[in-house]
């Protein structure tokens, strides 16, 4: 009894404290999930601390109730390509009874495992950003080029009233940003994760059509027949793409995966569905993640001849979630060698503090990195978690406190590197 009550005492006294990690649990405590994230209230807190270490802040209205929160540390030279940090406010909704703690509490274990929705996607750095930033301006560190905090609405549901809106602002326009840091992932050893891509989402729907008829008839054409052969021809190719996967040849995120979502046919009745008629509509839906080195266009012809065919009696719907081209019509790719002048910058500043990166990946999945390429500006996507299981979206989602700490200290070497980056930035 004596002992439980010392441990009560114990994390209730610091989590009152005003430490790094105090903050990050007050951080995590804002319940920011879908469908209903509170944006106003995690915008005063990292207000009132942008405040307390010196930043200017704006908050940016670009949709209702959907704020865009800049923060910014000017440089002693504004001419200059300004550099970004962003994250995003959001979260994906938790199931607290499968939790072990509960996913707004932000409990802190006597193991140092701080338990959290969004405590790796992606409050960690969001708050690693400015305890950086904080530990640098207590050095006297002075930035050369202009450095930015972005916090943005949505980035769980697509980031269109988020991100999308305000790289295409005036607002982003005024900042003269030359390259981008945002959210990446977890990382089981070692090495820190960079990200130099996202996948593209398409929503494919393909509906078959036939005359109905009998369920004793044999013809040819019906919509059922058509659509098993296109879901044939489908499931061909996705066990093509996962081969290569299985094989070890490539990485989850370096092909196309295609995956069905759902099917829907049949006439109902009050039994469930009329089982003696062959019926004259049928559709499935697939879930296409299509990796940056893959040419749309070709997907396309595919889906045209192959999966959805005219011939077929098919039609078909490609729902495009997001961009997959830059301005340029180029692949939305981040250069990671020397031929982008920030790639050797950002890789010696995690160097200088005896942190190694692994290969750069592209993302199995997608980020608000994408709309930043879209605008042509270099864009990566890290999140310095070593030695952690991947939580994110998943149940018991926890950061270690050791883990988060050193994230800041690689961070004020990541921060001071590219303010202090004086050659050509593009
Ligand atoms: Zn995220």
């Amino acid at each position: 009894m004596p002992i439980i009550f010392f441990f009560l005492l114990f994390f209730s006294v610091h989590s009152q404290e005003d430490t790094p990690i105090a903050r990050f649990r007050r951080y995590l405590q804002f319940n920011t999930a879908h469908p209903n994230p509170n944006y106003a209230d995690p915008i005063s807190f990292l207000v009132s601390q942008a405040n307390s270490i010196g930043l200017q802040s704006q908050t940016l209205e670009l949709t209702p109730s959907k704020p865009v929160l800049l923060l910014t540390w000017p440089a002693s030279d504004p001419s200059l390509h300004s550099v970004l940090f962003n994250s995003h406010l959001d979260s994906v909704p938790a199931e607290p009874s499968k939790w072990s703690h509960p996913p707004f509490a932000a409990t802190l274990t006597p193991d140092g495992k701080i338990y959290a929705r969004g405590a790796q996607d992606d409050k960690c750095i969001a708050m690693q950003y400015l305890e950086a930033i904080r530990n640098l301006k207590a050095r006297g560190f002075i930035p050369l080029r202009t450095v930015h905090i972005s916090y943005v609405p949505d980035e769980e549901i697509g980031g269109f009233d988020g991100s999308a809106k305000f790289v295409t602002s005036r607002e982003f326009e005024d900042l003269n940003v030359g390259f981008v840091l945002d959210e990446g992932q977890a990382s089981t050893g070692d090495e820190f994760r960079v990200f130099y891509a996202d996948r593209s989402p398409w929503g494919l729907k393909i509906k078959a059509s036939g005359a109905p008829g009998h369920g004793s008839r044999m013809y040819d054409n019906g919509a059922m027949e058509n659509l098993m052969k296109s879901v044939e021809v489908i499931t061909k190719f996705r066990e093509s793409q996962f081969d290569v996967i299985k094989a070890g040849e490539a990485m989850n995120s370096e092909v196309v995966s295609v995956n069905p979502v759902y099917l829907k046919a049949g006439i109902p009745s009050p039994s469930g569905f009329v089982m003696n008629v062959q019926p004259s509509e049928a559709e499935a839906g697939f879930d296409l993640r299509l990796p940056p080195t893959v040419d749309p266009d070709l997907i396309k012809r595919r889906i045209a001849e192959e999966w959805g065919p005219a011939r077929r009696n098919m039609t078909y719907e490609i729902i495009e979630k997001g961009p997959i081209r830059d301005y340029m019509g180029r692949p939305l790719m981040t250069v990671t060698n020397n031929s982008n002048p920030w790639w050797p910058v950002f890789k010696q500043a995690i160097e200088a503090v005896g942190g190694k990166l692994s290969r750069p990946e592209i993302l199995a999945s997608t980020t608000d990195a994408r709309f930043m390429r879209e605008r042509g500006i270099p864009t990566l996507g890290f999140s310095p978690m070593t030695n952690t299981p991947i939580l994110l979206h998943d149940h018991n989602e926890f950061l270690k406190d050791t883990v988060y700490l050193r994230g800041i200290e690689v961070y004020e070497s990541i921060i001071s590197s590219l303010s202090s980056f004086k050659g050509k930035s593009h």
